[in-house]
């Protein structure tokens, strides 16, 4: 499989320069140079496949035989190694629970399988790669715990002091190891900034391999569309087929990839969107202007996004056509008061908890599904990464899973700087 730049499609790439360029050098994101369509008979059997099973059959056309089909299938097997469940709320709505990594977020998928796709490149070059990323909390702990510990690669965290959250924090700065965490004093558009010019800089490339892992990589993008597939599986095993899934959303990056495996043949029956007030993508539906603004922050903050980098693919599918992505996409979006009332709303009848993000998803299938319909939303975090926003409006407090709780007896380690290039190239340099 080759890959192109949206901004030059007649231009591939292979997909170790994809991987570990992330965006193309024409600054265009990267696309398949096709979707490939999975045979009739792999949806016969897939209610009696495993998680794993199925990421195999449905990332292997992107990923062999650049990877081995043998080394593929354990990479596979390692990644995706947490349940996914769906979890019935109500008679029409699902929870597909992403929860249950390592950092109990949805992110852990991607930045976990991406970490196995560099280690395998990295195993042929003579050199280390180094990650840089720059995040508002979840992406740099889903980043770094998935690239921990693997050999040949270096990360460092780059994240505004004082502004993540206690969790966020621990969850990249107690790792040691091949993980660096530097605390920026700064915003996290200042991080971003200095991310973005440690990528330009001449004397940082003579003497580095950088490269990045946010969400545009596609070696993040791509695995995302395993669990559309799975939480499939799982409803078609309660005999339901007929289903519409539900994405909360800020950089779309997860809804790219279930509207990727639409296109190789998971027959879903519609795709709905939910956001924040950050409500760009409804607003584009319902005008066909899009119009990226500058992000206002939310309790569903990890949905706090502009300009949704993501957004040009999802357009690419469709060939720019707004008619085609009206008819393929619908969109909602809620307030912060209206989250809190979801959430208050389905722990009252239901006795489950959601947290802020998996609650827009909720309400927006709410919305949307009609009498006799049936949905799953992505439930994209575990409620305890936002005990802030949910414990007041549910009036209890929310049990801290194991694998979190651990975090907090971890000893924080990070390095201090100030808004500087210098500052950045300093510690990339070791100097
Ligand atoms: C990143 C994130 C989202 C948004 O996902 P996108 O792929 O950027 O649309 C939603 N919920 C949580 C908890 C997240 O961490």
């Amino acid at each position: 499989m080759q890959f192109y730049s949206i901004n030059s499609p007649n231009k591939f790439v292979g997909l170790k320069e994809a991987v570990l360029r992330g965006l193309a050098e024409d600054k265009g994101l990267y696309m398949p140079e096709y979707i490939p369509l999975l045979p009739a008979s792999f949806y016969e059997r897939i209610d009696k496949m495993t998680l794993q099973e199925i990421g195999f059959e449905v990332l292997k056309p992107f990923f062999c035989p650049d990877i081995s089909e043998n080394q593929f299938a354990d990479l596979v097997t390692d990644a995706l190694n947490f349940e996914i469940p769906a979890v019935k709320i109500t008679d029409q709505i699902h929870s597909l629970e992403l929860f249950h990594g390592p950092t109990c977020a949805f992110k852990d998928v991607g930045g976990r399988f991406m970490a196995r796709v560099l280690g395998q490149f990295v195993k042929g070059m003579d050199k280390e790669i180094n990650i840089l990323v720059a995040t508002s909390g979840d992406t740099g702990s889903a980043v770094a715990n998935g690239f921990y510990k693997v050999p040949g690669i270096n990360v460092f965290v780059l994240y505004p002091k004082g502004l993540v959250s206690d969790v966020q924090e621990k969850q990249f700065t107690t790792l040691g190891n091949n993980i660096t965490a530097i605390e920026v004093e700064g915003t996290f558009d200042d991080c971003q900034k200095l991310v973005k010019e440690a990528f330009m800089d001449k004397e940082l490339n003579n003497h580095l391999t950088l490269t990045s892992a946010n969400s545009i990589n596609l070696a993040r993008l791509l695995p995302q569309s395993v669990y559309y597939y799975y939480g499939y599986a799982q409803m078609k095993a309660l005999g339901i087929s007929d289903v519409t899934i539900c994405v909360p959303s800020g950089n779309f990056g997860n809804i790219t990839a279930g509207l990727i495996a639409a296109r190789m043949g998971l027959p879903v029956k519609e795709f709905v969107a939910a956001t924040n007030l950050n409500d760009i993508v409804p607003k584009y539906l319902e005008t066909g202007n899009y119009e990226p603004r500058k992000s206002v922050a939310t309790i569903a903050n990890a949905m706090d996004v502009g300009d949704p980098s993501n957004f040009v693919r999802i357009e690419n599918l469709y060939n720019h056509e707004y008619q085609i992505v009206k008819n393929k996409l619908t969109a909602y979006s809620f307030s912060d008061q209206e989250i809190r009332e979801i959430i208050k709303e389905v722990y009252s009848k239901y006795n489950y908890i959601l947290d802020p993000h998996g609650a827009t998803g909720y309400g927006a299938l709410k919305r949307h599904l009609k009498d006799g319909e049936t949905g799953l939303f992505i439930e994209t975090a575990h409620p305890a990464k936002f005990p802030e926003v949910v414990e007041p409006v549910i009036g209890k407090s929310v049990e801290i899973p194991d694998r979190l709780a651990a975090f907090f007896t971890g000893e924080k380690c990070s390095v201090e700087m100030n808004v500087s290039l210098e500052s950045l190239k300093n510690i990339l340099l070791g100097k």
